[in-house]
């Protein structure tokens, strides 16, 4: 479900205004108050979330704490237009030898989602190139025990041919309906060439507070 074009238009908007830093947390015990709707961001470690943080804000440098090195384990919070908070959750899977999730980061990532009662939604990014990995299911089977509602976002959707986007997509979907927390609708992006960015900028927005 894409939005009406007045959806895609204040979406636009609200992305397209300020979009600040205002807390990096390394535990659950320094996490910022909630007093805004949140919407996090997540993926294996190179599945392209800096890159679309950046394009969805439209800025060149928002994540870029995240990459710093000693940083990477924090929860980035920033705050856009003050209606609706983004939240970089640290990526998974960042040595190239891990086949399943780290229990620094699981910890850390349930405690965050279990106790986060203005979380609205997750966004979980899949690399289109690599396809669902059996550490995304292991991160969807957390969301889903965490019973977080969660959307999958195909990254990097330029690598792929025009052929190959449909499948990515349609084999997504099927992933989607075994998880009990996955929403249906399954959004395919590229940071790169700005496709599928407005869909998604529209499904963050209609969770902001007015
Ligand atoms: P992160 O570790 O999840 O934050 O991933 P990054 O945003 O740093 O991206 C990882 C790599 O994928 C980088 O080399 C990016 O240039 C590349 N990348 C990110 N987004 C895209 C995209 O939309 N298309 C293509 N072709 N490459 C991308």
């Amino acid at each position: 479900m894409t939005g009406t074009k007045d959806d895609i238009e204040a979406a636009r908007k609200l992305f397209a205004g300020p979009c600040d830093f205002i807390w990096g947390a390394t535990s659950v015990d320094n996490l910022p108050p909630a007093k805004l709707p949140e919407v996090a961001f997540v993926g294996r470690s190179n599945a392209g979330k800096s890159s679309l943080l950046n394009a969805l804000t439209g800025r060149k440098a928002l994540a870029r704490v995240s990459h710093t090195p000693g940083r990477t384990r924090q929860i980035n919070f920033f705050n856009l237009g003050g209606r609706i908070v983004l939240a970089d959750l640290p990526g998974y899977g960042y040595a190239k030898a891990s086949k399943s999730l780290a229990e620094e980061w699981q910890n850390l990532i349930f405690a965050y989602l279990r106790g986060r009662a203005e979380l609205r939604r997750v966004a979980v990014l899949i690399d289109a190139r690599r396809g669902t990995m059996d550490i995304d299911r292991e991160a969807m089977k957390l969301l889903d025990q965490a019973a977080v509602s969660y959307a999958l976002v195909l990254t990097k959707m330029d690598e792929l041919k025009p052929a190959e986007r449909e499948k990515a997509q349609a084999g997504l979907g099927v992933e989607a309906k075994r998880h009990t927390a996955a929403y249906p609708e399954i959004f395919a992006t590229s940071s790169l060439k700005n496709l599928g960015l407005e869909e998604l900028k529209a499904h963050v927005a209609a969770l902001a507070a007015y």
